[in-house]
C-alpha cells in the first residue's frame, strides 16, 4: 500500500529505523513534526514490495498526521510508524513488544496507536513497554479502544455539512456510495441508514457486503464499478489514492467525503474535482475523529470532551470550505493553507503536554 499525500512534502524532523531480527521487527518511525506537541499517529503493519515503498508511505502518512492534528486543533504534532509484515508465522506479541521498546526510546516524542493492520491487542503488547500508546481497551468510562466509530461519526457530520452546502439538502433521501465496509465504512453505513440515506456499497469480502446490504437495505456494486455509481455522495472508506485523473472523469457524485487517508492521488486531482464542480471534503479534515479519541485517551480527557471535539467536525469543514470560497481556492488547498498557518503559529514543542500525559 503506498498512499499519496495531497501537497508537496516537507521534510520530517527525524526518522528512526527499527530492526530486531529475532522479533521480526523491520520498519521505521517518522517524526514529521513535534511543533504542536508529541508526534502522534498510528502504527501500520503492511507487506511492502521494497523498503523504499515502506519509507515513502511512512513519510507521507506522518506528514498527513501533522496536518490532521493541527486542523483538529489537537496539542499534538504528527508522526507514523510503519512496519513490514513478516513472511510466514510470527509471534505478534513479541513483535509489538519490540516495537514498544522502540517507542519507549523516543521518550514521549512519539505517541502510537492502531492503524491499518494493527489491533487493540497489539497496542496492549506495546503498553507492556511504554506508556506512550493509545487505543487500549477503555477503562472507568474514559476514552479508549477502537477509534473507528469516532472516525465514522466525524465523517457523517462532515457529510451533512457538505450536502447542505453543495446540494442544499439533508442526507435523507440522498444516494450515498460507500467504498469499503471495514471498521469505519460499516459504522458509517449504520449512521447513514438511520439518517434516511439510500446506500450503495462495494467491498471485496462478499459476506460482509451481503450482511451490510441486508441490514441497511443497500445496493451492492463491484469494487471498480462503484466509481460510476449514480449517487449524490461518494464516500471512499478503503484505500488511499483512489481518485486520479482517470477515475475523476467517471464520478457522478456531487460530493466526495469519506474516511480514507490521502484520497487524492495528486493535488492536481483536487483541482480536477473543482473543474467538475464536485465538492471535495478534504480527507484529513473529515477523518480526524479517531485521532481525537486517541488524543483524549492519551491526554486524559473525558468522553464528553472527545465527543464535543468530534461533533465539531462539520463546523471545521465549514470553515475550510468558507476559506476556500473567500480566497478562490480548491478545498484541499484551503485546508493545507489553514493547517500550515496553525503549525507555523505554534510555539516551540510543547513540553507541558508531554508531562501531562
Ligand atoms: P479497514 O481495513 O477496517 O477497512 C477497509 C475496508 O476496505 C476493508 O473491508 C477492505 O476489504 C475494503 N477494501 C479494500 N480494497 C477495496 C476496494 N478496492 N474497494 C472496496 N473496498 C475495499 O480500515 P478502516 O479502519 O475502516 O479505515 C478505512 C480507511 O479510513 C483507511 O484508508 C484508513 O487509513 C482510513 N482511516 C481510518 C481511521 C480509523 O479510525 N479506523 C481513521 C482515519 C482514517
Amino acid at each position: 500500500m503506498v498512499d499519496t499525500v495531497c501537497d508537496s512534502a516537507t521534510p520530517p524532523e527525524s526518522v528512526h529505523v527499527l530492526r530486531d531480527d529475532d522479533a521480526g521487527l523491520n520498519g521505521i518511525i517518522v517524526l514529521h513534526s513535534t511543533r504542536r506537541g508529541p508526534a502522534a499517529g498510528g502504527c501500520r503493519l503492511w507487506r511492502y514490495g521494497d523498503h523504499a515503498a515502506l519509507v515513502g508511505d511512512a513519510m507521507r502518512l506522518a506528514e498527513g498526521m501533522t496536518y490532521k492534528n493541527a486542523m483538529a486543533d489537537l496539542p499534538l504534532g504528527g508522526g507514523k510508524a510503519v512496519l513490514n509484515l513478516p513472511e510466514g508465522d510470527f509471534d505478534r506479541r513479541r513483535l509489538f513488544a519490540a516495537f514498544g521498546r522502540a517507542v519507549a526510546r523516543l521518550e514521549g516524542d512519539y505517541v502510537t496507536a492502531e492503524d491499518v493492520g494493527t489491533s487493540v491487542a497489539d497496542m496492549e503488547a506495546v503498553r507492556g513497554e511504554t506508556r506512550h500508546v493509545a487505543g487500549l481497551p477503555p477503562r472507568d468510562g474514559r476514552p479508549g479502544g477502537d477509534p473507528s466509530p469516532w472516525t465514522a461519526r466525524g465523517v457523517f457530520l462532515a457529510m451533512e455539512e457538505a450536502a447542505r452546502r453543495q446540494l442544499g439538502s439533508e442526507l435523507k433521501g440522498l444516494r450515498v456510495a460507500v467504498q469499503g465496509l471495514g471498521h469505519v465504512g460499516s459504522a458509517l453505513c449504520g449512521m447513514l441508514h438511520q439518517a434516511g440515506a439510500r446506500l450503495i456499497v462495494a467491498e471485496p469480502r462478499p459476506g460482509i457486503a451481503a450482511e451490510i446490504a441486508c441490514r441497511y437495505d443497500a445496493e451492492i456494486m463491484g469494487r471498480d464499478s462503484i466509481l460510476d455509481a449514480r449517487c449524490a455522495i461518494f464516500a471512499p472508506c478503503a484505500l488511499g489514492g483512489v481518485l486520479d485523473a482517470e477515475n475523476i472523469r467517471r464520478l457522478r457524485a456531487s460530493v466526495v467525503c469519506g474516511a480514507a487517508n490521502n484520497v487524492l492521488a495528486t493535488p492536481e486531482d483536487g483541482d480536477r474535482l473543482v473543474d467538475r464542480s464536485i465538492l471535495y471534503a478534504p480527507d484529513y479534515v473529515v477523518n480526524s475523529g479517531g485521532i481525537i479519541s486517541v488524543a483524549g485517551e492519551y491526554l486524559g480527557w473525558s468522553i464528553d470532551e472527545v465527543a464535543t471535539r468530534v461533533h465539531a467536525t462539520g463546523v471545521r469543514l465549514g470553515a475550510v470550505l468558507s476559506h476556500a470560497a473567500q480566497n478562490g481556492l480548491a478545498p484541499h488547498r484551503a485546508a493545507d493553507a489553514l493547517a500550515r498557518a496553525r503549525i507555523v503559529a505554534a510555539p516551540a514543542p510543547a513540553a507541558a503536554v508531554r508531562e501531562a500525559a
